[in-house]
């Protein structure tokens, strides 16, 4: 793994100047696009894929290992997560020949997909969505609405979640559908959040024809396709629970520095975050070691979300009281907007209710009623 990293360390300090360089500052997402194109050209944003999609073929603690030197660098984040992380594997997976040719394209951001599973009453209870794809021929024709739809505004593809039979089970009727979102009939909609941001839409869908070979996986079994896609959403929590420790340890040394802003009292809450999230962060390695000898994560990957989720909030809440007045009203208001960002972590990918739910009946076996 030490050449592997030495070579992206070499490959980073060419770069990133370049990128810094051509951009000038801008964090549009057109900037963050050629930072992700540049990533997947070097094979290092794709690097969990296999040789023939234009990875590398590595394990996931190499690619744990890859993202922890690219987060210490200092490069943007790359904004199309979602179909990098879940989409391409639930297409290879999944994917018929046309379906998996978007893949390389998902590497380079020739195409951004987005998830549209979530809809007003179907949320923490997904299988109860109700946005139809009535088959007429060889085509669906689609209606219904989705919502808190990542990237939404900016997306060119689809992973969609339908009704295809209404008369079977709630999970048995549900069937997986891509589609481009330039098909006459979608309207997409931004979402204003409370951080000013506008990161989410609302997808409405009236009379959306697409054609059968458009199905993800079989017939009616949208579900099993979703949960792949999903159980993809959830490892990627592992990898935030190291990006968390590694946030904590940077402000402990802003207090070995003699930050003077940093009480006592402070100090002695980063220490104890820092315990939880090494605690945290050792979970989470030890999870994705077992996804790597092909184990699936189920009752650890909930203890993780919450742990994460809430830990999160309590480390933006300690940095939003350091920066003070200034943080909140000042120019540079990072601290708030990370702030306010941070609420949503104990609300994607399953709320803390519904984790601690899954705690206390699949971990401690609690009884019911
Ligand atoms: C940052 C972020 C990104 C997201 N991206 C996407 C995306 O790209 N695509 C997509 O499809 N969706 C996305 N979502 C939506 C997300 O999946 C849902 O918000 C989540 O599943 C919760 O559903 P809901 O918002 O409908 O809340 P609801 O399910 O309506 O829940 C409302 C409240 O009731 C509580 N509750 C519900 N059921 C129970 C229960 N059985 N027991 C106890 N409490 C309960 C919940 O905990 C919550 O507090 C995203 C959400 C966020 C925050």
């Amino acid at each position: 793994m030490d050449d592997l990293l030495a070579e992206l360390r070499t490959w980073l300090s060419d770069a990133l100047p370049k990128w810094k360089a051509k951009w000038n500052g801008d964090t549009s997402w057109d900037a963050l696009c050629d930072w992700q194109r540049m990533m997947a050209e070097g094979k290092w944003a794709t690097a969990s894929w296999p040789v023939e999609y234009g990875g590398r073929g590595l394990g996931t603690m190499d690619v744990l290992a890859i993202e922890d030197v690219v987060a210490a660098s200092g490069a943007p984040q790359i904004p199309g997560m979602i179909g990098l992380k879940n989409v391409a594997p639930t297409l290879m997976k999944f994917g018929n020949d046309e379906q998996r040719k978007s893949v390389v394209r998902i590497g380079s951001t020739d195409e951004v997909w987005c998830q549209g599973f979530s809809e007003p009453g179907a949320g923490s209870d997904l299988a109860n969505v109700r946005a139809s794809g009535r088959l007429e021929g060889d085509e669906f024709v689609i209606n219904g609405q989705k919502v808190w739809t990542s990237n939404g505004m900016h997306a060119s593809h689809m992973q969609l979640l339908a009704r295809t039979n209404p008369d079977a089970p709630k999970h048995k009727g549900i069937s997986a559908i891509t589609l481009s979102m330039k098909t006459p009939g979608v309207e997409v909609r931004p979402i204003k959040q409370i951080n000013g941001g506008a990161e989410f839409a609302e997808v409405f869908f009236t009379d959306v024809r697409v054609p059968v070979a458009n199905l993800l996986g079989p017939l009616h079994e949208g579900w099993m396709v979703t949960m792949t896609t999903l159980g993809h959403e959830r490892a990627g929590v592992a990898v935030f629970a190291g990006r968390l420790e590694q946030r904590i340890r940077g402000l402990i040394e802003d207090v070995a520095k003699g930050d003077t802003r940093i009480s006592p009292v402070v100090a002695d809450e980063l220490a104890e975050m820092y315990v939880e999230a090494r605690v945290l962060g050792a979970m989470a390695r030890q999870m994705l070691n077992k996804i790597a000898q092909g184990g699936t994560p189920s009752s650890e990957q909930s203890v993780i979300k919450m742990v994460w989720s809430e830990l999160s909030q309590r480390v933006d809440t300690v940095v939003m009281g350091l920066a003070g007045v200034e943080g909140v009203t000042g120019d540079n208001h990072a601290a708030a907007l990370g702030y306010l960002s941070a609420r949503s972590a104990t609300i994607a990918a399953g709320t803390s209710d519904i984790v601690k739910n899954i705690i206390g009946d699949r971990v401690l076996g609690l009884p019911r009623d």
